[in-house]
């Protein structure tokens, strides 16, 4: 059940772990038992360090296919029960982005999910991914696992309980009970399949390659299907810094000839006037035009002025599109109205019949622009704000209308992967059977999450792309297993 933000069932319990309180650093690998091989692993190497599922990147996508793939396996019987999982992170901390996310707050997934949202691959296989597991059962997954959600104005789903550890503990608990093994650090270099279809995994780093060790420190693993999880390149110290397109072009894979950051801040000339005004935050819409000045597409949302050129949701939203316009189209150009709720004509019609001072039009409701941002406008525009708009000589009264309206940002780039929540570009949808998430071009290989070519807009669709495709992987693999009968 949804509840809605202010409801009295936000103040339900936080969630706790079955049997005490929550540890701190959840499922690390000194409290991991080493995992026991179970009777239907790979005979042809030493048995601890076989799989029947490896699953690489314990993120959003990976947790989730390792918890689908875990239940999954249990479900179908005892045959399959025993399938052994392995869910492997590079990073010593885990979930680092689950627990960044909105704020510290995670936004989980949003209201309304559909593949309008999504850039990249085409949206009909968008589609069919995001139709396989919905909001509707995201919402029931974390509700089983004790995280209630709530929903908030703009449509954004959050845990009731604004942390976003609830999330992360919640899904290591849940990969635990499912019989999953999580190992970290375990970063992964290469991932190779040989003819009888097994694969191998080999580690980065082996830090102790003695086989009594154990698979926490062996050098290379082995498995029968492998699920890649290992993100894009959006901020890399998480671990994400793009070694698994490296892994996936290993594997048969191409990448997109675009991959960008998506989701930044966008930097602007320091020079330009708005970097003075650092700090407002104002409703405004942005629109991508092209050279030839035909509207691409456009984002109503609050933008914050900074010292080095726009934040804030609508920045963020409109960045890939500005980045892929510009990248074909090198005269595409941003234009910001501060006025929402006006046009370039209808602005300057209205302002033809304007009586008062521009900056008491400027500040006063409903356009209630901060008195700097309002003046600095009309200095940028050569009008003085004092002056009464119908009395203006048409030429400055068109330059005020069109500083506020369709303001070209004298923009530099971006701010980078450090800065982008989500990385634009990755491997096609056209790559991947859509009903199971498995690869065309190498069997037994699943790829989910990030490092796919799809990315969404703020508001939860990036983590909602991460449950579809984590859990549509997760059970397919299990299903194959079971349907192998291994
Ligand atoms: C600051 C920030 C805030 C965000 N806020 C939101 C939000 O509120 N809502 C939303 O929907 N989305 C948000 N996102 C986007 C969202 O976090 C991502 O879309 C999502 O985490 C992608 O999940 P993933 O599992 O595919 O990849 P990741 O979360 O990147 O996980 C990949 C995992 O793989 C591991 N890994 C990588 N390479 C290897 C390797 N070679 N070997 C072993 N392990 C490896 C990494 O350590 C990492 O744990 C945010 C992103 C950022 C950066």
């Amino acid at each position: 059940m949804l509840t809605q933000a202010g409801s009295s069932s936000e103040k339900s319990p936080q969630f706790t772990r079955r049997g005490g309180p929550l540890p701190r650093t959840p499922f690390s690998p000194a409290r991991q038992p080493i995992a026991r091989p179970s009777p239907n692993l790979l005979t042809v190497r030493p048995l601890n360090d076989s799989y029947d599922i490896a699953i690489i990147g314990a993120g959003a996508a990976g947790l989730m296919a390792a918890i689908a793939a875990g239940r999954t396996a249990r479900a179908a019987g005892a045959a399959s029960a025993s399938t052994s999982i392995i869910l492997l992170d590079g990073a010593t901390t885990l979930g680092a982005k689950i627990l960044v996310a909105g704020g510290g707050r995670c936004n989980v997934t949003h209201y309304a999910v559909d593949e309008t949202a999504y850039a990249g691959s085409s949206r009909n296989a968008i589609k069919k991914v995001l139709r396989s597991y919905t909001v509707e059962q995201t919402v029931a997954f974390f509700e089983a696992l004790g995280v209630q959600l709530k929903r908030e104005e703009t449509g954004k789903l959050f845990p009731t309980t604004d942390k976003a550890r609830t999330v992360l503990y919640a899904l290591l608990d849940a990969a635990k009970a499912a019989g999953v093994h999580l190992f970290n650090p375990w970063r992964v270099d290469t991932i190779s399949r040989d003819d009888s279809g097994i694969f191998t995994i080999t580690r980065a780093t082996a830090l102790d390659a003695s086989p009594a060790a154990g698979p926490t420190t062996a050098s290379s693993l082995r498995a029968r299907a492998v699920i890649l999880a290992p993100g894009g390149l959006s901020l890399p110290k998480s671990g994400s810094d793009g070694h698994g397109h490296t892994i996936a072009r290993s594997l048969g894979h191409s990448i997109t000839d675009r991959v960008f950051p998506s989701l930044v801040p966008l930097t602007i000339d320091r020079d330009f006037f708005t970097c003075a005004l650092m700090g407002l935050a104002v409703p405004a819409t942005l629109t991508v035009v092209s050279g030839t000045g035909k509207h691409l597409v456009s984002f109503t949302n609050s933008t914050l002025l900074t010292h080095f050129g726009l934040s804030g949701p609508g920045p963020l939203d409109i960045s890939r599109y500005y980045t892929d316009a510009k990248r074909s189209d090198p005269a595409a150009r941003l234009l910001m109205n501060f006025l929402p709720a006006f046009t370039t004509e209808t602005l300057d019609a209205h302002l033809q019949k304007y009586t008062q001072p521009i900056n008491r039009f400027l500040n006063q409701r409903p356009q209630a622009l901060p008195d700097r941002l309002a003046r600095a406008l009309a200095e940028h525009a050569g009008v003085n704000p004092a002056q009464r708009p119908d009395q203006l000589p048409r030429e400055l009264r068109r330059a005020l209308v069109t500083t506020i309206t369709a303001l070209p940002m004298p923009i530099t780039g971006d701010r980078g992967y450090t800065y982008a929540e989500v990385t634009a570009g990755g491997v096609p949808l056209s790559e991947l059977h859509l009903a199971t998430m498995q690869s065309r071009l190498c069997p037994g290989l699943y790829l989910i999450g990030e490092i796919l070519d799809v990315d969404g807009r703020i508001g939860g669709f990036n983590f909602q792309w991460a449950w579809s495709s984590g859990h549509l992987a997760g059970e397919s693999a299990a299903r194959a297993r079971a349907t192998l009968g291994v």
